[in-house]
């Protein structure tokens, strides 16, 4: 805290895990005294830098560029990037920090990092965003490289900007490599990939409600979010037999009772990711819903929720309402969407709930599955790879099971995780000597 207290999102992320993994550690002789958590809280490299591009009337635009490699422990570091105007040291620190112990979970050799700019990319043109591409990339490509650290999207970067900062690494470095994941199907990306996170969440839940003998089937689901994660999830959910009944953006959220269906959900695709509008036109499109501005969706009636938004997107308030309106599981598909307090509700009311460090991680397992088929030069099917993710989500659980099952069987899934992926990365961390 001495170091890091200007951090808060950091600070917050670490206690999180600090406050299931010191107790475990206390108890295990071969951690004691080697300091590992202080060492695994400061990145191996943060590196910031200018990224200087010229907007479309010609005047030089100036934003902050980050990578952090936190741990290589286990394999090259691995995290998206993220282009929003929030974005600072505090937030791309929490996000490597939790990527690493995600990343362990997975069972894929991949270390954690973050990275990405305060970039906007809302109201930009498709040659604004490219241009800010390149001169990102210009500087970042000296960083990364397939055996070092392999960046992917996150929230602002999404195909496209993939697209852009994968063709100016090759232009550079002249040479074709899965430098990057979340890579088109014609050159490099896998299949399955742009569904992974939401789907991943889906199965995830699936897997805890199946310990209570449950499934999906004929619930009713709230998802924040109509982002990439967002968007996925709801397809798996609904594929599962459940109604999903909301979506939002950083401006409100649009209630749809009848449920929002295939035909609407390719609606809200095209309106997101091609138009790049806003989800509260989806109200004229669909006049039987409605639409809150402002708000976000946790105080409607639910059985399942999914926060796919943003970090801190679902406050304690927040949760005692999804309870006393029945809620009986929850999922993160972002990246911490639940604040401490929410968490400390849902374990007291002893629900079902899924820290994003393990709900999540379907996105970076089928990122690793990608980078494994840019090795080896083949392209898996949709069936094998989408086999390959149900199969991680199915171990995840079950780690969590192990690590966190409590006296009277409840199962805290954050203890589950934070332990489980700790213990990967300590043991690699020890054998590796003092570094
Ligand atoms: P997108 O950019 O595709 O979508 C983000 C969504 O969240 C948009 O609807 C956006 O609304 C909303 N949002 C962003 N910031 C805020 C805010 N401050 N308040 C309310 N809503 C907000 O991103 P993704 O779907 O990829 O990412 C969503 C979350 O999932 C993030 O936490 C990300 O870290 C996490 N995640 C993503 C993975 C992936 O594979 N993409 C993997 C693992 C985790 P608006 O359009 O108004 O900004």
């Amino acid at each position: 805290i001495e170091r890091n207290g200007h951090e808060p999102e950091f600070i917050q992320a670490v206690q999180e895990v600090a406050e299931t993994v010191i107790p475990y550690i206390a108890k295990q002789e071969i951690y004691n005294g080697k300091n590992i958590l202080l060492r695994m809280v400061e990145p191996e490299r943060a590196i910031t830098f200018r990224v200087a591009w010229v907007d479309d009337t010609g005047e030089i635009q100036v934003n902050r560029g980050y990578r952090i490699q936190m741990n290589s422990a286990i394999g090259p570091y691995k995290g998206g990037l993220r282009f929003h105007p929030t974005v600072n040291m505090s937030i791309l620190k929490f996000l490597a920090f939790e990527q690493v112990f995600k990343n362990s979970l997975t069972t894929l050799p991949m270390g954690g990092g973050k990275g990405g700019s305060d970039f906007d990319p809302k109201g930009k043109s498709d040659g604004e965003v490219m241009r800010f591409c390149q001169s990102f990339m210009s500087e970042l490509y000296r960083h990364i490289g397939p055996n070092t650290d392999v960046p992917a999207g996150d929230i602002g970067v999404g195909g496209r900007e993939i697209g852009f900062l994968y063709g100016t690494y090759k232009r550079l470095r002249n040479e074709f490599t899965g430098v990057l994941t979340g890579k088109g199907l014609s050159w490099g990306g896998s299949l399955i990939r742009p569904e992974a996170t939401g789907y991943g969440a889906v199965y995830f839940a699936k897997n805890m409600l199946e310990t209570q003998g449950k499934d999906l089937k004929g619930k009713t689901v709230l998802v924040s979010g109509s982002g990439n994660v967002a968007q996925y999830a709801t397809e798996k959910a609904t594929q599962l037999g459940a109604k999903v009944i909301t979506l939002s953006d950083s401006s409100g959220y649009i209630l749809d009772e009848e449920g929002i269906d295939a035909t609407k959900l390719a609606y809200v695709m095209d309106l997101k990711n091609v138009k790049r509008g806003r989800i509260s036109e989806y109200v004229k499109k669909y006049p039987k819903s409605k639409y809150f501005e402002g708000k976000t969706p946790w105080h409607e009636k639910c059985d399942l929720a999914f926060p796919c938004a943003t970090q801190n997107e679902l406050n304690g308030e927040d949760a005692k309402s999804l309870i006393s309106n029945g809620c009986i599981c929850v999922s993160e598909g972002a990246n911490m969407p639940s604040t401490p307090d929410a968490i400390a509700a849902f374990h007291k009311a002893k629900i079902l709930f899924a820290p994003g460090k393990a709900s999540n991680a379907g996105g970076v397992a089928t990122s690793g599955l990608e980078m494994s088929q840019n090795s080896l030069r083949l392209n898996w099917t949709r069936e094998e790879v989408d086999s390959k993710l149900q199969k991680i989500m199915s171990d995840i659980h079950e780690s969590c099971i192990k690590f966190g099952t409590q006296k009277d069987g409840y199962v805290d899934y954050v203890k589950g995780a934070n332990i489980a992926g700790f213990v990967k990365v300590a043991d690699a961390m020890l054998a590796h000597g003092v570094v």
